[in-house]
């Protein structure tokens, strides 16, 4: 009896990995796919200063999935991770946010703030992205002052000097890091004195009950702080309602970023 059960028990679990299995399958098929066929887009959300003047701006991967609708990057950031062609899609994002900010520059009216590209660990840490980055950049024609990388925590405390060593020569370069979503990752204070750093954004989690929780507004106030002593840049994430910006806007932080200025939408409409 015992026997047979841990039998079934085995087939069951085999009939189950190899459905895991043919999903992944045809999700790396799917994606491939939507790379060839251009089924991702860019969402641009604004970063503005207390007068209310964008900044910046920051470019968010959206999958226009033929049959699943509108993915956003939770739903495949991770599979493009792990099946590498987060490289392919990074290199796609970088191109297509060039030949958006030479179609504003032409615009001879319009001041074009920075726009802030987001990397993924694995893919700022592929021997390719240097020279890959570089030449988008020169082949694009654009000023690398109009681009700012965002890092997380996680890509950057592993392999600490090699990080350094890239990163500074990219901003040898005129390119410009922003460290995302700061204070949910592996926060040490020793490090952040030794990246070479442009702007840290505190992470929408500390912003969203900073009116209500104390320990959240002492996070983001000691964010703050130390932003202004180390001489980064401040902007705070998931700003969405006028009570947590005057609250920020108190504590000494002067750029924000969330619905209550605007949710990220594709260039046309920002
Ligand atoms: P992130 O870089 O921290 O981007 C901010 C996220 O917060 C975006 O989610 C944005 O839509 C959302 N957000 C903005 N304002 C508010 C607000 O007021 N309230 C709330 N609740 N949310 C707000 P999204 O677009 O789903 O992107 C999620 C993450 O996916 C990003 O987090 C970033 O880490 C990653 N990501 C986005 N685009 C790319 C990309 O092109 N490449 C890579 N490697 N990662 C990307
Ligand atoms: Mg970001
Ligand atoms: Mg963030
Ligand atoms: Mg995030």
């Amino acid at each position: 009896q015992a026997k047979s059960d841990g039998r079934n028990a085995i087939r069951f679990f085999d009939k189950r990995m190899q459905s895991q299995i043919n999903t992944r399958v045809m999700l790396d098929r799917e994606f491939r796919r939507a790379l060839k066929e251009g089924q991702f887009v860019l969402h641009y959300q604004r970063q503005v200063d207390d007068m209310g003047k964008v900044t910046g701006i920051e470019a968010l991967v959206r999958w226009q999935h033929p049959r699943r609708g509108m993915l956003y990057p939770s739903d495949f950031i991770w599979l493009a991770e792990e099946n590498g062609l987060i490289m392919h899609l990074g290199r796609w994002v970088l191109q297509c946010v060039c030949n958006q900010v030479a179609e504003w520059l032409q615009h001879g009216d319009m001041v074009v703030p920075p726009v802030a590209i987001n990397v993924s660990a694995r893919q700022f840490h592929h021997h390719d992205f240097l020279p890959n980055t570089l030449e988008i950049l020169e082949k694009s024609g654009i000023d690398p002052q109009h681009i700012k990388l965002e890092l997380t925590e996680s890509a950057l405390v592993e392999h600490m000097d090699a990080t350094v060593a890239k990163m500074s020569e990219l901003r040898a370069h005129g390119i410009r890091f922003s460290l995302d979503d700061f204070g949910t990752g592996y926060s040490s204070l020793a490090y952040l004195k030794k990246l070479p750093l442009d702007e840290i954004k505190i992470d929408r989690a500390f912003v969203r009950d900073i009116l209500t929780d104390p320990g959240d507004a002492a996070i983001t106030q000691t964010i703050v702080s130390l932003c202004q002593i180390l001489g980064f840049d401040v902007v705070a994430e998931g700003v969405e309602n006028e009570g947590q910006q005057a609250m920020l806007a108190l504590q000494g932080c002067r750029h924000y970023q969330g619905y209550w200025f605007g949710r990220p939408v594709p260039a046309g409409q920002l």
